[in-house]
């Protein structure tokens, strides 16, 4: 069975993320914890909470995935975007050990200009501050495309990170399929080749989650904008070679394409067409 959905607004509650999720075909989603671009996280409705955990049950879903707000910079150059970074990762886990079954994503970090070796010191010394022997939640870094002082954009940066942790079993990777195409690995012309690498460099065991989208630019354009399935320089062959992969197949994938519910739907229904059972 193929383990999809995509990126829910958050806006109406849990409830209303299963909902949005059941009427485009899926069986997971990814939300953002809070307002992305920074801003409070809302109170916990455990009502709401409630009735969803006892729907999302059964309704037959998978591990869903929080999403941390891109203004979460674990790597700043400044104390008190760290501050804020440490923050938000405290409070969000605290939430996340209510909902059984969540995955907690985020993008590693920009140095600022500080270096890729101090970046990952960072992040690195954040994570092992939050992070605990009892969390249930698995946090995955996410791979990244490059952008600017981007740290995650290699597979080697993930891995120094992975090797820095204290808590390996409660850490994981996040492939976004535009990002690493982005950032230079060629998934169209070379896709077991790089899940080969991803495997030697870091360890498929540790690859939880793949946010599947399409690129609007060429590949090692370091640029990051996502298209519709099908419709970008990934395209449909090498999207359908990444759901039916072996080592793939079985994981959650996210679309992040630029949709409504709809658009999603259609998505989906599509990728289910192509998906061997
Ligand atoms: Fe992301
Ligand atoms: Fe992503
Ligand atoms: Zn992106």
């Amino acid at each position: 069975m193929l383990n999809i959905g995509c990126h829910v607004s958050s806006s109406f509650g849990y409830v209303k993320m299963l909902e949005d999720t059941i009427y485009i075909g899926g069986n997971t989603f990814q939300w953002f914890t809070r307002n992305p671009r920074g801003g409070a996280a809302k109170e916990l409705d455990m009502d709401d909470l409630n009735k969803f955990l006892k729907l999302r049950d059964e309704n037959g879903f998978g591990l869903i995935l929080a999403h941390a707000p891109y203004t979460l910079n674990a790597a700043s150059d400044k104390e008190e975007t760290r501050d804020f970074a440490r923050e938000v990762f405290k409070y969000d886990l605290d939430i996340l050990e209510k909902i059984p079954g969540s995955m907690y994503n985020f993008h590693p970090g920009s140095h600022k200009g500080q270096g890729i070796d101090k970046g990952i010191e960072l992040i690195s010394e954040i994570l092992n501050e939050i992070m605990s022997e009892n969390q249930k939640t698995i946090i995955l870094l996410e791979t990244m495309a490059g952008k600017g002082t981007e740290i995650g954009s290699s597979f080697n940066e993930i891995r120094k990170i992975i090797d820095n942790v204290k808590y390996k079993d409660k850490i994981g990777v996040c492939l976004d399929t535009c990002h690493v195409h982005d950032a230079g690995y060629d998934i169209v012309n070379n896709l077991d080749g790089v899940l080969k690498e991803f495997d030697e460099v870091i360890g498929l065991n540790y690859l939880k989650a793949i946010h599947l989208n399409d690129s609007m630019n060429c590949l090692g354009s370091h640029k990051d904008r996502h298209e519709k399935i099908g419709k970008g320089y990934i395209g449909l062959d090498a999207i359908k070679k990444i759901i039916n992969h072996p080592s793939l197949k079985h994981l959650p994938f996210f679309l992040e394409t630029p949709n409504e519910l709809d658009g999603y739907k259609d998505e989906i229904s599509l990728l289910k067409s192509i998906y061997n059972e």
